[in-house]
């Protein structure tokens, strides 16, 4: 275990991994863009390139932004050796995570349920069936993030249609379709743009998110469209997506400098009301928090008005972008700062 009083720099963990240090073990976790994979640091596994990873404190953020479990250091079980009376119920869980676990299905393993809901506490912090959660959710945004294996060709041509990721969405929300008739299904699809791919999805009533793809934020945001507008999400298409496809095409190419699309965007009347005023701030320009909170009639609000910009789920065609401090520093962007500065630059040339 790390002695230090100090968390390791961003550095200091690549080059635990690299040199295969098991004494920052439980201290940190590291993802594989490329692969879509996490690891613990001691793992065997060749060593990505620098640029190619980032690094998590839990395991829990590593899921929930999408990452797997490596196969040959297995994060997801506990430093050391899963004791035996739980090697079955591993084994059980990595065969098939998107099942979903009863206290008889335990007890029918030969499991007292109260003992094991201790076990995962004790050592991941967390309940058994937070654990699961965090399990099932990265497994379906991991394929949507990473379009990873037989998903690749698929995603890369624009069009998803897997089974797999229906599965896994479909038991991710909890519903089965017969329960969920009636609603309009929420369609997703992958657009590429220069500043890596997005993920559009809507319907009939409009779009009603638009990310990068590998946004931290994104399976929660998921999970509120599913919330606010219906539990079917499904990979696909629709006139909708396809035409926020070729607007935002347009906007890259420099050649559109407003959107023209039904935009779904509820929220509280306090947020509907600052992504509205989001909309009104002209392609090439920017306002400060302060700026906007005093439009809104609330000069005290500048910080909520920040949190609600971070919040905002239509990425570029509401432009959050624009939004910058008092003293024209940019500030968080959740998309990525990078990304901002980029947007920005692409707007001031015209
Ligand atoms: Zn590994």
């Amino acid at each position: 275990m790390n002695a230090s009083a100090t968390p390791p720099t961003p550095d200091q963990m690549y080059q635990a991994y690299a040199e295969r240090d098991a004494s920052l073990e439980g201290v940190f976790f590291m993802g594989v863009k490329t692969t879509g994979i996490f690891c613990r640091p001691g793992c065997r596994a060749k060593t990505p390139k620098r640029q190619n990873v980032e690094f998590f404190a839990t395991t829990t953020e590593a899921l929930s932004a999408g990452y797997r479990a490596c196969r040959r250091c297995k994060p997801l079980e506990p430093s050391g050796s899963v004791p035996d009376w739980l090697v079955q119920l591993f084994t059980d869980i990595e065969k098939d995570p998107t099942r979903r676990w009863t206290s008889a299905d335990l007890t029918h393993l030969g499991l007292s349920p109260s003992r094991v809901r201790r076990w995962f506490q004790h050592h991941y912090q967390m309940t058994f069936h937070a654990y699961l959660r965090a399990r099932r959710i990265g497994l379906a945004v991991g394929q949507l993030q990473t379009g990873s294996n037989v998903t690749q060709t698929a995603l890369e041509s624009g069009y998803i249609s897997l089974s797999g990721f229906r599965d896994s969405m479909r038991k991710w929300i909890g519903k089965a379709p017969s329960e969920v008739r009636g609603t309009e299904p929420i369609l997703v699809e992958r657009i590429l743009t220069p500043l890596g791919p997005m993920l559009a999805a809507g319907g009939d009533s409009g779009l009603c998110l638009l990310e990068f793809a590998d946004r931290k934020m994104l399976p929660k945001q998921f999970q509120r469209i599913s919330k606010l507008y219906g539990p079917t999400i499904l990979p696909g298409t629709h006139p909708v997506l396809r035409e926020t496809a070729r607007q935002i095409q347009q906007y890259f190419a420099a050649e559109r400098e407003s959107f023209d699309l039904p935009l779904r965007m509820e929220g509280t009347p306090f947020q509907s009301a600052v992504w509205h005023e989001l909309l009104q701030i002209p392609f090439g320009h920017t306002r400060s928090y302060q700026e906007l909170a005093q439009r809104l009639g609330k000069p005290n609000a500048a910080r909520a008005v920040g949190r609600t910009n971070g919040d905002n789920r239509l990425a570029i065609v509401v432009p959050c972008h624009r939004v910058v401090r008092s003293d024209g520093h940019l500030c968080g962007y959740a998309g990525g700062l990078w990304r901002k500065k980029r947007l920005l630059q692409l707007e001031q040339k015209q």
